[in-house]
């Protein structure tokens, strides 16, 4: 039996949000700017607002906003400050069908993976809550009267610039512990949805934490570029492609600052003929296709190992009863959902089956937005640009293999390595997969294999530079540096206290 699709709609009020501005030391101001970049609604191309594509000048002064805040923060105190993480948990608990409406409407997505996205986001906010009583560090006496022990201390100013497929989620992966950990922050969210960040702004404000500790700085690369070279700023955290995230990995080292820069995905798979029938359909749909394919930990590539056509009927049949506007969201910007099409367009030029089609639909009402609905293609060879790319969109390449080995061939020739997953009820072939699968999160049965706090969420390869994992304790190891102390104190080997 095919699983019921959940009605979760788009948004169906629009505004435009006028001119937006930057966050700094706890009130708006605009930046010194001249240039601005519209922000389009991506279910029906309307403006929703202009976005400044801020200076140096404007990354200078969020940074010393953050500077001027530090010394009072760092000194409130772990327990102080995840005081304040309790609060933000709740204010947007509160606030959560606005939050997840504003999130849909920039980015195209439906309310429902808008809201699955937040409600994400705060697991790690409560996992900063968490943080005094994890944090604790040891102490043992190392020789006679000599004493060491380490505590984890902020770093400073740090930085995170975020994609724009998760414009709550991501700002929220590494907020709640830059904050909580006692550094302060500047943001810089994509430029294509920039109202949620000022939204997470707001919810700060809120909650009571201290103007200056978090700022928001708009634009593009050339905010990045100054982002890199502050000399005031400690670390940089990025999410993006990899194209990108090479850039500002480089740069940042380069500038000699702590770097950790998340990249790109092509996810494989993989399916054995012994895969559950009831359950492994939709999920393997679900995963290529939720938030329309926009999620770098979305199963692009579906490796077939032997006959599983029953399974992959059951998944047409499934993905056919997915409804643009009710089960799925639109595509960020013409350039991507052109990007889309064009692979689409190429595979059936190269002879492959289009099992279900998503070219040329639109949602009534809304014609002006970028719609692609479900793909599925079958009979792709592992070589094919779009077997190998990252096409960032609701389309599911189906390649067929005769043995597990090759598909763990397959998966390990891509540059990538986010997540892999496979979907059996064979043990052996399941452990197989993740022994061998160069990947940084593995799905048994599960086809978006994300690891909840306190499990560190990052990939492998291509889908990662750096030495940390961005969340959960790894998270915590990054932003913040461990502060050794050695000590004798003369007198206590002598019986001082007699
Ligand atoms: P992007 O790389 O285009 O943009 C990310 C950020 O970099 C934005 O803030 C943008 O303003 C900035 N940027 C863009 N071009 C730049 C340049 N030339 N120099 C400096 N900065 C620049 O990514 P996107 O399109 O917003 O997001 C989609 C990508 O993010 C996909 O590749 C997806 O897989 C990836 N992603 C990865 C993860 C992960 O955890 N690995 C999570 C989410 C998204």
């Amino acid at each position: 039996m095919v699983q019921e699709i959940k009605k979760h709609p788009v948004v169906s009020t629009f505004k435009d949000y006028g001119t937006i501005k930057n966050w700094v030391n706890g009130i708006r101001i605009d930046a010194d700017t001249s240039e601005f970049q519209n922000v389009y609604c991506p279910y029906n191309g309307k403006v929703l607002g202009r976005v400044p594509l801020s200076i140096a000048t404007d990354v200078d002064k969020a940074v010393q906003s953050a500077q001027e805040a530090y010394l009072e923060w760092k000194k409130l105190g772990v327990k102080n400050r995840a005081q304040f993480m309790f609060n933000l948990k709740k204010i947007i608990e509160d606030d959560l069908e606005n939050f997840s409406t504003l999130v849909a409407l920039e980015n195209g997505k439906t309310i429902s993976e808008a809201k699955g996205e937040i409600l994400r986001g705060l697991e790690v906010v409560e996992f900063a809550c968490a943080l005094p009583n994890k944090i604790t560090g040891p102490k043992l006496e190392t020789s006679a009267g000599v004493e060491s022990s380490f505590t984890r201390e902020p770093l400073g100013v740090v930085a995170s610039i975020t994609p724009f497929n998760f414009p709550a989620m991501i700002p929220l992966w590494t907020l709640p512990t830059i904050l909580t950990t006692g550094n302060t922050m500047v943001l810089k969210p994509s430029e294509q949805t920039p109202l949620s960040a000022l939204k997470i702004a707001e919810y700060i404000e809120q909650a009571g934490i201290p103007a200056g500790v978090f700022n928001i700085v708009n634009g593009g690369k050339e905010v990045v570029q100054a982002i890199c070279e502050h000399v005031d700023i400690k670390a940089i955290s990025f999410v993006g492609s990899t194209t990108v995230a090479k850039i500002v990995y480089r740069a940042a080292a380069q500038n000699t600052k702590r770097v950790l820069t998340l990249g790109g995905a092509k996810n494989h798979l993989v399916v054995l003929p012994d895969a559950d029938l009831e359950t492994s359909p939709a999920n393997v749909v679900d995963s290529a296709m939720g938030c329309a394919g926009q999620r770098c930990m979305a199963a692009s590539t579906m490796i077939s190992v032997g006959d599983t056509d029953e399974l992959i009927g059951k998944m047409v049949e499934y993905a056919k009863s997915i409804e643009l506007g009710t089960g799925m969201g639109a595509i960020i910007n013409k350039q991507n959902f052109d990007r889309i099409l064009s692979y689409i367009d190429m595979a059936e030029k190269d002879g492959c089956q289009i099992l279900i089609d998503g070219r040329g639909k639109t949602v009534k009402g809304m014609e002006g937005g970028y719609w692609v609905g479900p793909t599925i293609i079958d009979g792709v060879s592992p070589g094919a640009p779009y077997a190998k790319d990252e096409i960032f969109g609701p389309v599911l390449c189906i390649i067929r293999t005769k043995t597990i080995q090759e598909a763990v061939e397959i998966e390990n020739a891509s540059d990538y390595g986010n997540a892999a997953s496979i979907f059996t009820n064979n043990g052996a072939a399941a452990k197989f997969w993740t022994d061998n699968a160069s990947a940084g999160m593995i799905g048994i049965n599960i086809g978006v294999p994300v690891p909840r706090d306190p499990f560190p969420f990052g990939g492998w390869n291509d889908s990662k530079f750096g030495a940390n994992d961005i969340t959960g304790d790894s998270g915590v190891e990054f932003f913040t540096q461990n502060k050794k102390v050695t000590t004798r104190w003369i007198g206590t080997q002598q019986g001082f206290l007699e």
